[in-house]
């Protein structure tokens, strides 16, 4: 599954520095995502591409940006910061190199004692300090996982990357095998009482029972298999069929560390959206969520039953608005209730699938974007325009392009929008993101 690892520290410390600078896609993105208000809480380091982990900020930043500046640790930030070290693997205890222990640290670090959780120490903010002088300050507490990094300057970086890594529970080993190419992977993802669970159920039941339940050895991740219109299906770790599955189980609460698993898993996110509430701060980032790990995606609007004409022209109209950042992911109207919609739902899902796995040539790439680059040029930037060479397919799921050109890094993102778009129209691509990689040179 996903390790988690916890960012602790008292305030300004810089551990929304470093979860900003930890969970920031290495390569220049396409989406700057206009429109997106994200629950900055959690989010997943990709720097190892191969080994995603999430990150947990404790520091309260959910919390409008206020903390507390105290040292009590029965205040609300702590508690947060406990809960979030309670379900980690590991606990990145962040301290200020600049400033040097103090007393809150002190009072921290005891109850990080208390608990069993690895913890590594972090000095930040050793920018233009002797380094070693820098940790020496810390040596009183006794730590031998040390480090010293810059999170606004990105120094130690990969260093503290690799460190995390050697302390996270071995990953993938144990799992069951979940990349059978013959089957589509989705996830049913969104917030509490969107209907999830409904649909699951409604698409398991429908089809007088899936093959079986694929219990996962790892916590407790649980995936149902699924055939359809003679096509096949894994259901990744979705709330509903947990639900199902132990009907005993407690109404579960919303886990943005689960949700951001099975985004992690799956190849087509499905993120659900109930029509009567709108889209939400919480479905934006769960949207953003997806957007980040460059999946697949089809949104369902649930509960489309039961609204009359005027109240369907106004979601009509809310959710253009609200989904405008995202213009080329289909959003399927749906009744998880009354198994409406589910038809459409599933071409939808796979032709985001067929987008997110369409293979190109070299041959393709590159001469879309010597049209695209003719058809409106690189703009001007202080006398010099990027100049767009050649590119190559660099991977699926999402698409991604690699382009080498000269003075790349002065292209603007709204011409990174441009081409992104570009290529979506020229070849039929709907319901993925894709990406594109620059390559300074020839
Ligand atoms: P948090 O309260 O622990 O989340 O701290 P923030 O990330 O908000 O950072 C607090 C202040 O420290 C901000 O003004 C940051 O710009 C600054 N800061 C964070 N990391 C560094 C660093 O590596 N070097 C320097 N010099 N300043 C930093
Ligand atoms: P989950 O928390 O996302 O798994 O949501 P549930 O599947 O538990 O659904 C929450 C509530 O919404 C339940 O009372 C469902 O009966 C209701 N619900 C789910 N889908 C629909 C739908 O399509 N139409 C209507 N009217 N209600 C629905």
């Amino acid at each position: 599954m996903l390790p988690l690892v916890a960012l602790v520290g008292r305030p300004n410390v810089g551990k929304s520095t470093l979860f900003n600078a930890l969970t920031r896609t290495r390569d220049a993105l396409v989406h700057d995502q206009p429109g997106v208000t994200r629950d900055r809480h959690y989010g997943v380091c990709r720097l190892d591409e191969a080994r995603p982990f999430a990150l947990v900020d404790t520091g309260g930043i959910a919390d409008g940006g206020v903390h507390l500046v105290t040292g009590d640790l029965a205040g609300a930030t702590a508690r947060q910061a406990r809960a979030g070290a309670d379900e980690a693997d590991l606990v990145l205890f962040v301290v200020d190199g600049r400033e040097g222990p103090s007393s809150v640290d002190d009072e921290i670090l005891a109850w990080l004692r208390k608990s069993d959780k690895p913890v590594f120490l972090v000095v930040n903010k050793t920018d233009g300090l002797d380094s070693r002088a820098a940790l020496a300050e810390f040596a009183r507490y006794g730590f031998r996982d040390i480090l010293a990094v810059s999170s606004a300057h990105r120094q130690g970086l990969d260093d503290l990357v690799d460190e995390i890594h050697e302390r996270l529970p071995e990953q993938g080993a144990t799992e069951v095998p979940d990349n059978d190419p013959d089957r589509i992977r989705i996830a049913f993802v969104g917030r509490p009482n969107v209907g999830k669970s409904t649909l699951v159920n409604r698409i398991l039941g429908e089809e007088r029972m899936i093959a079986s339940d694929v219990a996962g050895t790892t916590r407790d991740s649980i995936s149902a298999d699924l055939e359809r219109d003679g096509r096949l299906y894994r259901l990744v770790d979705t709330a509903g069929i947990r639900r199902k599955s132990r009907v005993d189980e407690a109404v579960e609460t919303f886990s943005i560390i689960k949700t951001l698993e099975s985004i992690e898993h799956c190849q087509v996110a499905v993120v659900m959206i109930d029509a009567r509430e709108g889209v939400t701060d919480q479905d934006a980032s769960v949207l953003g969520a997806v957007l980040d790990a460059g999946r697949a995606l089809v949104i369902a609007v649930n509960k489309w039953d039961g609204l009359d004409t005027y109240q369907r022209e106004q979601v009509e109209a809310l959710l253009s608005r609200k989904l405008a950042f995202v213009p080329w992911a289909e959003a399927v109207r749906i009744s998880a209730l009354h198994g409406s919609g589910l038809r459409e739902l599933f071409r939808a899902i796979h032709r985001a699938h067929a987008s997110a796995t369409r293979s190109f040539s070299t041959a393709e790439v590159t001469r879309a974007v010597e049209i695209a680059a003719e058809a409106s040029p690189p703009p001007v930037v202080r006398g010099h325009a990027a100049k767009l060479r050649f590119a190559h397919p660099g991977g699926e799921s999402p698409p991604t392009i690699i382009v080498h050109g000269t003075r790349l890094r002065t292209l603007s993102d709204s011409y990174k929008r441009y081409l992104e778009n570009f290529f979506r129209k020229r070849f039929k691509l709907v319901g993925t993101p894709v990406r594109f990689v620059f390559k300074e040179g020839e």
